[in-house]
């Protein structure tokens, strides 16, 4: 059993090594600085000492990444699919391999907490075996025969594509997106977020070892408005998958109108939990505590409004205070820790002013409200809850992207549905009732891409992952990426002399 000491320590070894370097860039099979050799400063946000300096890349890095992967992409996309699985599947072993250095430096670089962060290093080499499995059949397309015609579908890959991933679980995110994107034959750029580069650095370097054909994956850092901007502009980068903010969705989407690209994205919500009074109650509690505040509620899945049927409201929301209260705020390498400190001090900053916009908009802080005392003073905020919340408030449209819970009351099932529905987002949904054509109609109903009944977030890899509305456009998982990243063409056989319709002679 891992304890604060032992991850101390050993975090330390493996930080070591970014401490007395800059996190690189790798291009075409090498590691670079910026061709400026310009830096950036990347902090901890359990004491916001510095853990490293980045490479701060341009447009002229991107232009690099960008002909690499184009250079790598015939090769690649012509490799059989059997030898792709071969290799995503010796990646996803290092990964593993590995797996504990991964999580140590993710907890240090973004705060999130030992306990999830051990768990999504390991999701992350799933993701690689789930692709890689794919990888043999993912050209394959359907017979659609016809009379007089045959017709079949094949796919092939897009091209190099651009990956944009957030801070707030950068690695399982980052194999999220990259390893589709391999299985389907595509080469890749990949921009991590500045605020938490340092895992996507490891990341590449186990793909190389792991036997990774030099340029089929680059990895450029920088800021967004920077290196970000130029990847989404390159004219050979074919499409954009990008995870992050609603409002960085639009402006990827401008910039890259003019080489017209194809874009994924996967946004922002402020998803609700649905809980009728005749549900498992406590259940729904304990599910509607860990969508919230697990992962330092930065989270996109999380459920950051509780939606409460007015008879059992108050019962209700004092069980979750009472439930939240109890939670442990600590260091992110304490294996007892659950919430950890938030990735920045503006995004701590952020989530704090949402507690005087919550005063002023008279609701009731039940719980928290407040930054907490942790360890090494850095972005520690206490899990919070608003009561006595009405759903036009900011609290209850906005996404804070902290442990911070907004309940509302409803009277029945239509003003439920009303409230859930009222928000510019639609990402995911929770549902707790016992009556099953009620969850059937109102899942229907309900605006999200994806809706769990009487369940927290249980991720199937091949279900199709995504958003509705400001959360999204397109799916990931199972098939669903290769729509993404791969070209669906139909060719058409005549199996019979149809009469062509003669003009002139
Ligand atoms: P962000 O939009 O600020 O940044 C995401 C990435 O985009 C970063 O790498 C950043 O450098 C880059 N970027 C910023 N401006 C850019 C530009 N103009 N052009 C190109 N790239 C640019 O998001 P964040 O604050 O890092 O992450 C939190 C957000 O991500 C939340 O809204 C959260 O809901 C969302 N998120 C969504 C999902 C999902 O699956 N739907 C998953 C995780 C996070």
């Amino acid at each position: 059993m891992a304890s604060l000491e032992d991850n101390l320590k050993k975090a330390e070894t493996h930080l070591a090594r970014f401490r007395d370097g800059i996190v690189l860039n790798q291009i075409g099979g090498e590691a670079v600085p910026a061709a400026s050799g310009e830096t950036f400063e990347v902090i901890s946000p359990v004491d916001l000492r510095p853990i490293a300096r980045a490479a701060r890349s341009g447009a002229e890095d991107i232009d690099r990444a960008a002909k690499a992967a184009k250079e790598a992409f015939a090769g690649w996309a012509g490799m059989p699919g059997k030898e792709r699985k071969k290799l995503l599947h010796r990646i996803a072993d290092a990964i593993a391999a590995r797996a504990e250095e991964i999580a140590l430096t993710e907890c240090v670089d973004t705060g999130q907490a030992w306990r999830f962060m051990s768990k999504a290093a390991l999701r992350a080499a799933e993701n690689f075996r789930f692709f890689a499995d794919r990888a043999p059949d993912a050209r394959n397309g359907l017979a659609l025969p016809a009379e007089g015609q045959f017709n079949y579908t094949t796919r092939t890959p897009i091209g190099p594509v651009g990956v944009i991933t957030p801070w707030n679980t950068p690695f399982m995110l980052s194999t999220w997106k990259i390893a589709p994107a391999l299985a389907a034959g595509c080469t890749l750029v990949h921009k991590p977020a500045e605020f938490s580069p340092l895992t996507a650095r490891l990341l590449i370097e186990i793909a190389e070892e792991a036997g990774l054909p030099r340029g089929v994956w680059n990895l450029v850092n920088g800021l967004g408005e920077e290196a970000g901007k130029a990847l989404t502009e390159h004219p050979l980068i074919r499409a954009i998958a990008f995870v992050g903010e609603s409002a960085t969705g639009s402006a990827i989407m401008a910039q890259a109108a003019p080489t017209l690209k194809r874009v994924h994205f996967e946004l922002g919500g402020k998803n609700p939990v649905v809980v009728f009074k005749d549900a498992d109650l406590d259940r729904a509690a304990e599910a509607a505590v860990f969508m919230i505040y697990s992962l330092n509620g930065e989270r996109c899945t999380s459920s950051s409004r509780l939606l409460v049927e007015a008879d059992i409201y108050e019962d209700f929301t004092r069980k979750i205070a009472e439930k939240a209260r109890a939670i442990r705020i600590g260091h992110p390498l304490d294996p007892e820790t659950v919430v950890g400190p938030l990735i920045h001090p503006t995004h701590q900053e952020k989530v704090l002013s949402y507690f005087d916009i919550a005063r002023q908009e008279g609701a009731t802080i039940a719980l928290g409200g407040e930054a907490a005392e942790g360890p090494g003073g850095g972005c520690y905020v206490k899990p919070t809850l608003f009561t006595d919340a009405r759903p036009d408030m900011r609290i209850a449209q906005e996404e804070i992207f902290g442990p911070v819970l907004t309940a509302i009351p409803f009277r029945d099932e239509g003003e439920a549905l009303a409230i859930a529905n009222g928000v510019s987002y639609g990402l995911t949904g929770y549902l707790w009732t016992r009556d099953v054509a009620r969850a059937f109609r109102f899942s229907e109903a309900l605006e999200a891409g994806m809706i769990w009944v009487n369940s927290e977030n249980v991720r199937h890899l091949p279900t199709p992952f995504g958003g509705m509305k400001a959360s999204g456009i397109g799916r990931d998982g199972g098939d669903y990426s290769f729509d993404f990243y791969m070209e669906t063409k139909n060719i058409a056989f005549a199996t019979m002399d149809h009469p062509i319709t003669r003009l002139g002679g």
